[in-house]
């Protein structure tokens, strides 16, 4: 009958412990993918964009499609560029 006793006091210790667990779990990945977001923000937050007056796309990195450009190239972030009326470039945002 004590054994019994014991036994339902385990399961209840094991059941306190699993919800612990998940609830652990789960901060962590909430902290992971917030870690994520921020990282692709700061990524995709600043655009290169070449200054020809024939220029159409901002760049997320020195593409070929930039190595093009004979005119200087500038930083912005990337809503200063669409405000600008850049479109995205198709060889760095396919
Ligand atoms: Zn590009």
């Amino acid at each position: 009958m004590t054994e019994q006793r014991n036994d339902k006091r385990i399961s209840r210790w094991i059941k306190c412990f699993i919800v612990l667990y998940l609830c652990l779990m789960g901060v962590a990945a909430v902290h992971a993918a917030n870690y994520v977001q921020r990282n692709a923000e700061v990524s995709t937050s600043k655009v290169l964009v070449c200054t020809s007056p024939n220029a159409y796309a901002f760049h997320s990195h020195y593409c070929r499609g930039l190595k093009r450009c004979t005119y200087d190239t500038v930083t912005m972030s990337r809503s200063q560029a669409v405000k600008r009326g850049y479109k995205a470039c198709k060889i760095c945002y396919k």
